[in-house]
Protein backbone atom coordinates (compact mmCIF):
# COMPACT_ATOMS: atom_id res chain seq x y z
CA UNK A 1 0.00 0.00 0.00
CA UNK A 2 2.61 2.60 1.19
CA UNK A 3 5.19 1.94 -2.19
CA UNK A 4 2.08 1.90 -4.22
CA UNK A 5 0.85 4.99 -2.91
CA UNK A 6 4.19 6.88 -3.00
CA UNK A 7 4.55 5.26 -6.87
CA UNK A 8 1.41 6.63 -8.14
CA UNK A 9 -0.58 9.19 -5.74
CA UNK A 10 -0.03 12.85 -6.15
CA UNK A 11 -1.41 14.34 -2.82
CA UNK A 12 -3.35 17.16 -2.79
CA UNK A 13 -2.45 19.81 0.10
CA UNK A 14 0.79 17.95 0.91
CA UNK A 15 4.41 18.19 0.70
CA UNK A 16 4.96 16.09 -1.85
CA UNK A 17 9.19 15.40 -0.09
CA UNK A 18 7.58 15.02 3.32
CA UNK A 19 5.16 12.14 1.47
CA UNK A 20 8.37 10.55 -0.85
CA UNK A 21 10.35 10.69 3.01
CA UNK A 22 7.36 9.62 5.20
CA UNK A 23 4.85 7.45 3.01
CA UNK A 24 1.10 8.53 3.59
CA UNK A 25 -0.82 7.24 6.52
CA UNK A 26 -3.58 5.25 5.30
CA UNK A 27 -6.80 5.40 6.56
CA UNK A 28 -8.91 2.15 6.41
CA UNK A 29 -12.12 2.37 9.03
CA UNK A 30 -14.38 4.60 10.42
CA UNK A 31 -16.52 4.10 13.54
CA UNK A 32 -18.32 7.02 15.24
CA UNK A 33 -16.06 9.62 15.76
CA UNK A 34 -13.21 7.56 15.31
CA UNK A 35 -10.41 6.42 12.10
CA UNK A 36 -8.27 3.16 12.30
CA UNK A 37 -5.26 3.61 10.12
CA UNK A 38 -3.15 0.96 8.35
CA UNK A 39 -1.45 -0.15 10.96
CA UNK A 40 -5.14 -0.60 13.82
CA UNK A 41 -4.29 2.30 15.45
CA UNK A 42 -7.69 4.45 16.34
CA UNK A 43 -7.74 8.54 16.37
CA UNK A 44 -10.82 10.75 17.72
CA UNK A 45 -11.05 12.92 14.44
CA UNK A 46 -11.19 16.26 16.14
CA UNK A 47 -11.31 17.60 12.46
CA UNK A 48 -14.06 15.94 11.22
CA UNK A 49 -12.62 14.70 8.21
CA UNK A 50 -11.74 18.08 6.64
CA UNK A 51 -14.36 20.28 8.35
CA UNK A 52 -16.99 17.98 7.01
CA UNK A 53 -18.01 14.87 8.82
CA UNK A 54 -20.73 15.97 10.84
CA UNK A 55 -22.41 12.36 11.41
CA UNK A 56 -19.42 10.82 12.11
CA UNK A 57 -17.52 7.78 9.75
CA UNK A 58 -20.23 5.06 10.07
CA UNK A 59 -24.39 6.00 9.04
CA UNK A 60 -25.72 3.27 7.57
CA UNK A 61 -29.01 5.01 6.35
CA UNK A 62 -26.48 7.15 4.05
CA UNK A 63 -25.32 3.37 2.96
CA UNK A 64 -28.67 2.28 2.53
CA UNK A 65 -29.47 5.59 0.40
CA UNK A 66 -26.76 5.81 -1.52
CA UNK A 67 -27.25 1.71 -1.97
CA UNK A 68 -30.90 2.20 -2.74
CA UNK A 69 -30.55 5.12 -4.93
CA UNK A 70 -27.74 3.23 -7.28
CA UNK A 71 -30.47 0.95 -7.44
CA UNK A 72 -33.06 3.14 -8.85
CA UNK A 73 -31.68 5.45 -10.73
CA UNK A 74 -27.66 5.51 -10.43
CA UNK A 75 -26.66 8.07 -12.61
CA UNK A 76 -28.21 10.93 -15.16
CA UNK A 77 -27.78 14.90 -15.66
CA UNK A 78 -30.15 18.08 -15.12
CA UNK A 79 -28.67 20.08 -18.35
CA UNK A 80 -31.86 20.99 -20.70
CA UNK A 81 -34.34 20.88 -18.12
CA UNK A 82 -33.90 17.39 -17.15
CA UNK A 83 -34.58 16.23 -13.02
CA UNK A 84 -34.47 13.58 -11.00
CA UNK A 85 -36.44 13.66 -7.89
CA UNK A 86 -33.91 13.34 -5.41
CA UNK A 87 -31.91 16.42 -6.59
CA UNK A 88 -36.01 18.03 -6.40
CA UNK A 89 -36.93 17.26 -3.24
CA UNK A 90 -33.17 18.46 -2.06
CA UNK A 91 -33.49 21.96 -3.68
CA UNK A 92 -36.65 22.53 -1.60
CA UNK A 93 -35.19 21.13 1.26
CA UNK A 94 -32.50 23.61 1.02
CA UNK A 95 -34.39 26.49 0.47
CA UNK A 96 -36.75 26.01 3.66
CA UNK A 97 -33.54 25.98 5.71
CA UNK A 98 -32.02 29.01 4.27
CA UNK A 99 -32.56 32.62 4.64
CA UNK A 100 -33.61 33.04 1.14
CA UNK A 101 -36.68 30.49 0.82
CA UNK A 102 -38.14 32.11 -2.16
CA UNK A 103 -34.82 32.25 -4.20
CA UNK A 104 -33.31 29.09 -6.22
CA UNK A 105 -30.56 26.33 -5.55
CA UNK A 106 -27.79 25.64 -8.23
CA UNK A 107 -25.87 22.04 -7.81
CA UNK A 108 -22.61 20.85 -8.42
CA UNK A 109 -19.92 18.74 -6.85
CA UNK A 110 -17.53 20.57 -4.42
CA UNK A 111 -17.05 23.77 -2.69
CA UNK A 112 -15.04 25.31 -4.82
CA UNK A 113 -17.18 25.10 -7.87
CA UNK A 114 -20.17 26.92 -5.86
CA UNK A 115 -17.64 29.38 -5.16
CA UNK A 116 -17.35 29.56 -9.11
CA UNK A 117 -20.61 29.52 -9.43
CA UNK A 118 -21.00 32.37 -7.17
CA UNK A 119 -18.84 34.65 -8.87
CA UNK A 120 -20.18 34.10 -12.21
CA UNK A 121 -23.99 34.75 -11.36
CA UNK A 122 -22.35 37.79 -9.59
CA UNK A 123 -21.33 39.07 -13.20
CA UNK A 124 -24.13 37.78 -14.72
CA UNK A 125 -26.42 39.86 -12.88
CA UNK A 126 -24.86 42.46 -13.03
CA UNK A 127 -24.80 42.97 -16.61
CA UNK A 128 -28.19 41.80 -16.55
CA UNK A 129 -28.72 45.20 -14.66
CA UNK A 130 -26.82 47.14 -17.36
CA UNK A 131 -23.53 47.77 -14.90
CA UNK A 132 -21.45 45.37 -16.52
CA UNK A 133 -18.77 47.51 -15.46
CA UNK A 134 -19.16 46.21 -12.19
CA UNK A 135 -16.57 43.21 -11.84
CA UNK A 136 -14.06 43.33 -9.13
CA UNK A 137 -14.62 40.54 -6.30
CA UNK A 138 -13.27 41.83 -2.89
CA UNK A 139 -11.93 39.37 -0.94
CA UNK A 140 -10.00 39.43 2.39
CA UNK A 141 -6.40 38.05 3.88
CA UNK A 142 -6.52 34.85 4.87
CA UNK A 143 -9.68 33.95 2.88
CA UNK A 144 -9.78 30.27 1.72
CA UNK A 145 -12.64 29.79 -1.10
CA UNK A 146 -11.33 26.49 -2.87
CA UNK A 147 -8.55 25.16 -5.02
CA UNK A 148 -10.40 25.98 -8.62
CA UNK A 149 -8.51 28.85 -10.42
CA UNK A 150 -10.81 31.03 -9.23
CA UNK A 151 -10.73 29.79 -5.58
CA UNK A 152 -6.92 30.07 -5.65
CA UNK A 153 -7.12 33.78 -6.86
CA UNK A 154 -10.05 34.35 -4.18
CA UNK A 155 -7.17 32.68 -1.92
CA UNK A 156 -5.65 35.40 0.61
CA UNK A 157 -3.14 32.30 1.47
CA UNK A 158 0.19 32.30 -0.35
CA UNK A 159 1.05 28.75 0.10
CA UNK A 160 -2.39 28.50 -1.82
CA UNK A 161 -1.79 30.95 -4.50
CA UNK A 162 1.40 29.58 -5.12
CA UNK A 163 2.14 30.17 -8.56
CA UNK A 164 -0.90 29.22 -9.47
CA UNK A 165 -3.57 31.81 -8.95
CA UNK A 166 -4.14 34.60 -11.49
CA UNK A 167 -1.94 37.44 -10.69
CA UNK A 168 -2.14 39.80 -13.32
CA UNK A 169 -5.52 40.20 -12.76
CA UNK A 170 -7.92 43.32 -12.12
CA UNK A 171 -10.41 41.09 -10.67
CA UNK A 172 -9.97 40.48 -7.10
CA UNK A 173 -9.30 42.76 -4.61
CA UNK A 174 -8.30 42.11 -0.92
CA UNK A 175 -9.51 43.75 2.28
CA UNK A 176 -8.04 42.92 5.93
CA UNK A 177 -9.17 39.66 7.79
CA UNK A 178 -10.88 40.86 11.14
CA UNK A 179 -8.68 39.32 13.11
CA UNK A 180 -8.12 40.81 16.07
CA UNK A 181 -5.73 39.05 18.20
CA UNK A 182 -3.06 39.40 15.45
CA UNK A 183 -4.47 42.44 13.30
CA UNK A 184 -5.12 45.20 16.16
CA UNK A 185 -3.08 47.96 16.74
CA UNK A 186 -2.36 48.81 20.68
CA UNK A 187 -4.84 49.35 22.70
CA UNK A 188 -7.94 48.49 19.91
CA UNK A 189 -11.02 46.86 21.40
CA UNK A 190 -12.91 44.57 19.43
CA UNK A 191 -15.45 47.43 18.79
CA UNK A 192 -12.57 50.20 17.63
CA UNK A 193 -10.50 47.45 15.52
CA UNK A 194 -14.50 46.25 14.24
CA UNK A 195 -14.59 50.54 13.42
CA UNK A 196 -11.92 50.48 11.91
CA UNK A 197 -11.91 47.56 9.24
CA UNK A 198 -15.08 48.91 8.23
CA UNK A 199 -13.64 52.70 7.73
CA UNK A 200 -10.52 50.52 5.96
CA UNK A 201 -13.38 48.28 3.73
CA UNK A 202 -14.92 51.57 2.80
CA UNK A 203 -12.08 53.41 1.73
CA UNK A 204 -10.35 50.02 -0.35
CA UNK A 205 -14.15 50.90 -2.03
CA UNK A 206 -13.71 54.44 -2.49
CA UNK A 207 -10.60 53.54 -4.35
CA UNK A 208 -11.41 50.71 -6.82
CA UNK A 209 -15.01 52.71 -7.39
CA UNK A 210 -18.14 51.30 -6.03
CA UNK A 211 -18.63 50.91 -9.73
CA UNK A 212 -16.25 48.81 -10.64
CA UNK A 213 -16.91 46.07 -8.10
CA UNK A 214 -19.85 43.32 -8.16
CA UNK A 215 -19.46 41.81 -4.47
CA UNK A 216 -17.44 40.85 -1.50
CA UNK A 217 -17.06 37.27 -0.82
CA UNK A 218 -16.59 36.28 2.86
CA UNK A 219 -16.62 33.13 5.13
CA UNK A 220 -18.54 33.67 8.07
CA UNK A 221 -15.81 31.98 10.29
CA UNK A 222 -12.55 32.07 8.24
CA UNK A 223 -11.61 28.60 8.39
CA UNK A 224 -8.30 27.59 6.29
CA UNK A 225 -6.76 31.10 7.22
CA UNK A 226 -6.87 30.50 11.06
CA UNK A 227 -10.18 29.87 12.77
CA UNK A 228 -10.75 33.73 13.15
CA UNK A 229 -14.08 35.44 14.75
CA UNK A 230 -15.19 38.50 14.17
CA UNK A 231 -15.61 41.12 16.53
CA UNK A 232 -19.40 41.79 17.26
CA UNK A 233 -21.22 43.65 14.58
CA UNK A 234 -18.60 43.74 12.21
CA UNK A 235 -20.60 41.93 9.71
CA UNK A 236 -24.20 43.92 10.17
CA UNK A 237 -21.78 47.14 9.37
CA UNK A 238 -20.11 45.37 6.23
CA UNK A 239 -23.50 44.30 5.18
CA UNK A 240 -25.48 47.82 5.24
CA UNK A 241 -21.65 49.10 3.91
CA UNK A 242 -21.99 47.27 0.52
CA UNK A 243 -25.71 48.05 0.48
CA UNK A 244 -25.24 51.67 0.58
CA UNK A 245 -22.48 50.74 -2.35
CA UNK A 246 -24.80 48.36 -4.95
CA UNK A 247 -22.10 45.39 -3.77
CA UNK A 248 -23.53 42.21 -3.26
CA UNK A 249 -22.32 40.08 -0.38
CA UNK A 250 -21.62 36.59 -1.02
CA UNK A 251 -21.33 34.09 1.87
CA UNK A 252 -19.44 31.16 1.39
CA UNK A 253 -20.99 28.84 4.32
CA UNK A 254 -18.51 25.82 3.21
CA UNK A 255 -17.40 25.08 6.71
CA UNK A 256 -19.72 26.94 8.55
CA UNK A 257 -23.15 25.41 6.84
CA UNK A 258 -25.48 22.96 8.61
CA UNK A 259 -24.96 23.77 11.84
CA UNK A 260 -21.30 24.44 12.40
CA UNK A 261 -21.42 27.68 14.69
CA UNK A 262 -25.31 26.74 16.00
CA UNK A 263 -27.60 28.21 13.17
CA UNK A 264 -28.28 26.76 9.80
CA UNK A 265 -25.67 29.20 8.49
CA UNK A 266 -22.71 31.40 9.51
CA UNK A 267 -24.72 34.52 8.25
CA UNK A 268 -27.44 33.81 10.67
CA UNK A 269 -25.33 33.24 13.43
CA UNK A 270 -23.36 36.72 12.84
CA UNK A 271 -26.73 38.28 11.86
CA UNK A 272 -26.63 39.17 8.33
CA UNK A 273 -27.95 38.50 5.29
CA UNK A 274 -26.09 37.43 2.03
CA UNK A 275 -27.89 38.03 -1.81
CA UNK A 276 -25.85 34.46 -2.05
CA UNK A 277 -24.49 31.49 -0.25
CA UNK A 278 -22.36 28.76 -1.49
CA UNK A 279 -22.51 25.37 0.74
CA UNK A 280 -21.08 21.53 0.83
CA UNK A 281 -19.22 19.36 3.20
CA UNK A 282 -21.55 19.22 5.62
CA UNK A 283 -24.71 18.70 3.23
CA UNK A 284 -23.59 15.47 2.48
CA UNK A 285 -21.71 15.13 5.98
CA UNK A 286 -19.21 14.58 3.77
CA UNK A 287 -20.36 11.27 2.31
CA UNK A 288 -20.79 12.28 -0.99
CA UNK A 289 -19.23 15.22 -3.25
CA UNK A 290 -21.69 17.25 -3.91
CA UNK A 291 -22.39 21.37 -3.48
CA UNK A 292 -24.73 24.08 -3.97
CA UNK A 293 -25.21 27.86 -4.46
CA UNK A 294 -27.94 29.06 -3.24
CA UNK A 295 -29.30 32.84 -4.50
CA UNK A 296 -31.90 35.17 -3.92
CA UNK A 297 -34.93 35.79 -5.90
CA UNK A 298 -33.57 38.60 -7.16
CA UNK A 299 -30.53 37.21 -8.05
CA UNK A 300 -32.52 34.79 -9.57
CA UNK A 301 -34.99 36.57 -12.15
CA UNK A 302 -32.59 38.80 -13.02
CA UNK A 303 -29.90 36.28 -14.42
CA UNK A 304 -32.74 34.06 -15.49
CA UNK A 305 -33.57 36.97 -17.99
CA UNK A 306 -30.47 37.55 -18.79
CA UNK A 307 -29.80 33.89 -19.48
CA UNK A 308 -33.43 33.90 -21.39
CA UNK A 309 -32.01 36.92 -23.48
CA UNK A 310 -28.50 34.19 -24.31
CA UNK A 311 -30.56 31.18 -24.83
CA UNK A 312 -29.16 29.42 -22.19
CA UNK A 313 -27.29 29.41 -18.98
CA UNK A 314 -24.61 28.67 -20.26
CA UNK A 315 -23.25 27.18 -16.78
CA UNK A 316 -23.23 23.54 -15.04
CA UNK A 317 -21.48 20.63 -14.23
CA UNK A 318 -21.83 16.89 -15.44
CA UNK A 319 -22.77 15.79 -12.02
CA UNK A 320 -24.61 18.39 -10.85
CA UNK A 321 -28.02 16.98 -9.43
CA UNK A 322 -26.33 13.70 -9.74
CA UNK A 323 -29.30 11.71 -7.94
CA UNK A 324 -27.07 9.81 -5.68
CA UNK A 325 -25.28 12.65 -4.24
CA UNK A 326 -28.59 14.45 -4.13
CA UNK A 327 -30.11 11.47 -2.15
CA UNK A 328 -27.38 10.91 0.23
CA UNK A 329 -27.63 14.90 0.48
CA UNK A 330 -31.20 15.09 1.56
CA UNK A 331 -31.04 11.79 3.69
CA UNK A 332 -28.09 13.52 5.90
CA UNK A 333 -30.53 16.99 5.92
CA UNK A 334 -33.56 14.82 7.21
CA UNK A 335 -30.83 13.00 9.88
CA UNK A 336 -30.32 16.41 10.93
CA UNK A 337 -33.83 17.54 12.07
CA UNK A 338 -34.49 14.14 13.31
CA UNK A 339 -31.53 14.72 15.78
CA UNK A 340 -31.82 17.90 16.32
CA UNK A 341 -28.85 18.88 15.23
CA UNK A 342 -29.08 23.05 16.21
CA UNK A 343 -29.88 21.92 19.47
CA UNK A 344 -27.67 19.41 19.40
CA UNK A 345 -24.75 21.79 18.71
CA UNK A 346 -25.90 24.52 20.81
CA UNK A 347 -25.83 22.09 23.90
CA UNK A 348 -22.31 20.29 23.17
CA UNK A 349 -20.84 23.97 22.84
CA UNK A 350 -21.01 24.47 26.11
CA UNK A 351 -18.46 21.61 26.68
CA UNK A 352 -16.31 21.81 23.55
CA UNK A 353 -15.98 26.09 24.80
CA UNK A 354 -15.13 25.29 28.20
CA UNK A 355 -12.71 22.74 27.70
CA UNK A 356 -10.93 25.03 24.57
CA UNK A 357 -11.01 27.87 26.82
CA UNK A 358 -9.54 26.00 29.63
CA UNK A 359 -6.24 26.08 27.57
CA UNK A 360 -5.76 30.28 27.61
CA UNK A 361 -3.47 30.21 30.16
CA UNK A 362 -1.22 27.47 29.02
CA UNK A 363 2.23 29.48 28.29
CA UNK A 364 2.46 28.20 24.83
CA UNK A 365 -1.02 29.76 23.62
CA UNK A 366 -1.58 33.14 23.01
CA UNK A 367 -5.53 32.84 22.13
CA UNK A 368 -8.39 30.60 22.20
CA UNK A 369 -10.95 30.78 19.78
CA UNK A 370 -14.68 29.00 19.60
CA UNK A 371 -18.03 30.08 18.39
CA UNK A 372 -20.49 26.79 18.07
CA UNK A 373 -18.22 23.98 17.27
CA UNK A 374 -15.45 25.04 15.61
CA UNK A 375 -12.54 26.21 17.66
CA UNK A 376 -8.66 26.82 17.42
CA UNK A 377 -5.39 27.34 20.23
CA UNK A 378 -2.73 29.67 18.70
CA UNK A 379 0.46 28.55 19.62
CA UNK A 380 2.82 31.44 20.36
CA UNK A 381 6.24 31.87 21.64
CA UNK A 382 5.83 34.40 23.97
CA UNK A 383 2.46 35.10 25.30
CA UNK A 384 2.59 38.95 26.43
CA UNK A 385 4.62 39.72 23.65
CA UNK A 386 2.26 38.05 20.90
CA UNK A 387 5.61 37.12 19.66
CA UNK A 388 5.20 33.80 17.04
CA UNK A 389 7.39 30.88 16.94
CA UNK A 390 9.46 31.33 13.58
CA UNK A 391 8.01 29.59 11.13
CA UNK A 392 11.02 26.98 10.30
CA UNK A 393 10.46 25.41 14.04
CA UNK A 394 7.13 24.11 12.53
CA UNK A 395 5.76 24.16 15.75
CA UNK A 396 2.21 23.89 14.94
CA UNK A 397 2.62 20.61 12.46
CA UNK A 398 4.91 19.33 15.47
CA UNK A 399 2.09 19.50 17.77
CA UNK A 400 -0.16 17.55 15.13
CA UNK A 401 2.04 14.59 15.14
CA UNK A 402 2.31 14.40 18.89
CA UNK A 403 -1.61 14.84 18.99
CA UNK A 404 -1.89 11.74 16.99
CA UNK A 405 0.45 10.01 18.82
CA UNK A 406 -2.34 10.48 21.40
CA UNK A 407 -4.84 9.12 19.53
CA UNK A 408 -6.36 12.61 18.08
CA UNK A 409 -6.48 14.31 14.81
CA UNK A 410 -6.34 18.13 14.34
CA UNK A 411 -5.14 20.24 11.94
CA UNK A 412 -2.50 23.26 12.06
CA UNK A 413 -2.82 26.11 9.96
CA UNK A 414 0.42 27.29 10.39
CA UNK A 415 0.75 27.68 14.49
CA UNK A 416 -3.12 27.98 14.78
CA UNK A 417 -4.67 24.67 15.46
CA UNK A 418 -7.95 24.27 14.60
CA UNK A 419 -10.43 21.48 16.52
CA UNK A 420 -13.87 20.98 14.37
CA UNK A 421 -15.24 17.90 15.54
CA UNK A 422 -18.52 15.77 14.04
CA UNK A 423 -21.55 17.03 15.16
CA UNK A 424 -22.29 13.58 16.29
CA UNK A 425 -19.48 13.30 19.43
CA UNK A 426 -20.42 12.72 22.93
CA UNK A 427 -19.55 15.47 25.52
CA UNK A 428 -17.16 12.22 26.67
CA UNK A 429 -15.42 12.04 23.54
CA UNK A 430 -14.82 15.56 23.89
CA UNK A 431 -13.36 15.43 27.33
CA UNK A 432 -11.18 12.72 25.74
CA UNK A 433 -10.17 14.98 22.36
CA UNK A 434 -8.75 17.50 24.82
CA UNK A 435 -7.29 15.87 27.48
CA UNK A 436 -5.53 14.02 25.07
CA UNK A 437 -5.08 17.50 23.45
CA UNK A 438 -3.47 18.91 26.85
CA UNK A 439 -1.04 15.61 26.93
CA UNK A 440 0.32 16.56 23.62
CA UNK A 441 1.07 20.21 24.35
CA UNK A 442 2.78 18.66 27.59
CA UNK A 443 4.78 16.64 24.77
CA UNK A 444 5.27 19.72 22.76
CA UNK A 445 6.39 21.83 25.94
CA UNK A 446 9.15 19.17 27.15
CA UNK A 447 10.55 19.10 23.23
CA UNK A 448 10.89 22.69 22.91
CA UNK A 449 12.71 23.34 26.55
N1 LIG B 1 -14.79 27.49 0.75
C1 LIG B 1 -14.40 27.26 2.00
C2 LIG B 1 -14.74 28.26 3.07
C3 LIG B 1 -13.69 26.11 2.33
O1 LIG B 1 -13.28 25.91 3.59
C4 LIG B 1 -13.42 25.18 1.32
C5 LIG B 1 -12.69 23.93 1.63
O2 LIG B 1 -12.16 23.75 2.70
C6 LIG B 1 -13.83 25.46 0.01
C7 LIG B 1 -14.52 26.63 -0.24
C8 LIG B 1 -13.54 24.50 -1.10
O3 LIG B 1 -14.30 23.37 -0.99
P1 LIG B 1 -13.87 22.04 -1.80
O4 LIG B 1 -12.59 21.56 -1.21
O5 LIG B 1 -15.05 21.12 -1.58
O6 LIG B 1 -13.74 22.43 -3.22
Amino acid sequence: MDLLDRHAHFHPQTDPKVLERDGPIVFERGNGVTVTDSSGRSYIEGMASLWCAALGFTNPRLAQTAHDQMLTLASYHTFNRRANPPAIELAEKLLSIAPMSDGKVSFCNSGSEAVDTMIKLSWLYQSARGRSRKRKIISRHNAYHGSTVMGATLSGLPHVRGAMAVEDNDVVIFAAAPYHYRQAQKDETPETFAARMLSELDALIQREGPENIAAMIVEPVMGAGGVIIPPEGYYRNVEALLRRHDILLLSDEVICGFGRTGHWFGCQTFGFRPDMMSVAKGLSSGYQPIGATLMSREIYQAVSEEAGRLGVFGHGFTYAGHPVTSAVALETLRIYDEIDLIGRVRSLSKAFLAHLHSFSDHALIGETRGIGMIGALELVADKVSRAPFPPSRRVGARLIELAMERGIILRNLGDVIAICPPLVIEEAEIAALFSRLSDALADLQNELL
